[in-house]
């Protein structure tokens, strides 16, 4: 028997088989099975109760700059929480609240005209804020977990209780965060900035950095950014690059002939052929170099296995 709608919110919130490629930023992905935006806490919270009440998986995404989605889609309730929206910020302390779906580049800019420094880094991150604490998302020697200082969070187990958690509880390292592991919804994040600076300088330096982003990046085309984390020291996309797979494809998913740790969908890809694109470059880095690629994108639903 079909889930029934919840009570508390209008159904209109709720939709079936919706089609999720137009919530990544690849352009992939087959439908969820139940899907919903919410616009207000509220409302995140009295969803995730009904899929618990219905007995259902659940899952929420914000931007869906860091996924791959199968073509198969997804089962049970989706939640996109990009509208989400909102950030307080006090110019004197340097506190700033930010809700999960408040985009990171409108978040970057906000502080720097407030004056707030040490997010100037972040603006070319097309995600959300919850995507991004997370990820721990980092770009040009910065990363969230530097400015974090707290989140809200909700267990989907326990809808009617959100907490607070520190930043220093949720165990950071190199684009991974604990909630990677864990169910949790994050509500909002609260950062601590450096208060008091030229509200023109940070502008200028936030400007710098996006420009200098979408010179060497696949800016133009869908993608999900870095495809692989850095097998640090070496870089992923020198290792793809140095083997001359710039340009590979497979359908229409292709190495990017300007950054090789992007794989862009040229029109029509499905996500079933940037798997086997990521594949195909693992095989061929550890097969050259000895090297094992690790994705930093996040896979959601089922994949075939690979077939060698
Ligand atoms: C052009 C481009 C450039 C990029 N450059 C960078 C870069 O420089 N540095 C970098 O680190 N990343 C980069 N990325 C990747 C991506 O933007 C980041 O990982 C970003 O933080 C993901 O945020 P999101 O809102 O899109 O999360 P999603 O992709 O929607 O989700 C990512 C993960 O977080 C979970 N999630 C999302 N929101 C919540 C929430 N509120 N509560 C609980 N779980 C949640 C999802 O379930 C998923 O597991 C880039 C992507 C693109 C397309």
């Amino acid at each position: 028997m079909s889930p029934q709608q919840p009570e508390v919110n209008p159904p209109a919130a709720l939709r079936q088989a919706v089609p999720l490629e137009a919530y990544t930023t690849w352009k992939v992905g087959g439908p969820a099975e139940w899907f919903a935006e919410p616009n207000s806490q509220e409302m995140l919270l009295a969803l995730l109760a009904w899929a618990g009440r219905e007995g259902l998986p659940q899952r929420s995404i914000g931007a869906g700059s860091n996924l791959l989605i199968s073509d198969a889609g997804l089962e049970g309730l989706t939640l996109c929480l990009r509208r989400l929206q909102g950030t307080q910020v006090d110019p004197c302390s340097g506190l700033v609240e930010a809700q999960a779906g408040e985009p990171i580049p409108t978040l970057a800019r906000r502080v720097a005209r407030a004056g707030l420094g040490g997010l100037e880094w972040s603006v070319g991150i097309p995600g959300t804020v919850g995507g991004a604490v997370v990820m721990n998302a980092g770009a040009q020697g910065g990363c969230i977990a530097e400015r974090l200082h707290s989140v809200t969070v909700v267990d989907p187990a326990r809808p009617d209780v959100p907490f607070s958690l520190n930043a220093n509880a949720l165990a950071f390292s190199y684009r991974h965060s604990r909630l990677q592991q864990e169910p949790l919804v994050v509500l909002s994040a609260r950062f601590q900035l450096d208060a008091g600076l030229d509200p023109g300088l940070l502008l200028e330096r936030t400007s710098a950095n996006l420009q200098s982003r979408t010179s060497s990046q696949p800016y133009h085309l869908p993608s999900c950014g870095s495809v692989f984390r850095n097998p640090e020291p070496q870089k992923a996309g020198q290792l793809i690059e140095a083997l001359g797979l710039k340009g590979l494809c497979i359908g229409g998913a292709e190495v990017s002939t300007l950054h090789a740790n992007f794989i862009v969908n040229t029109g029509a890809a499905r996500a079933a052929e940037i798997q086997a694109l990521i594949e195909r470059l693992q095989a061929e880095v550890q097969q050259h170099t000895g090297i094992a690629l690790h994705p930093e994108v996040k896979r959601l639903g089922r994949f075939e296995p690979a077939q060698r």
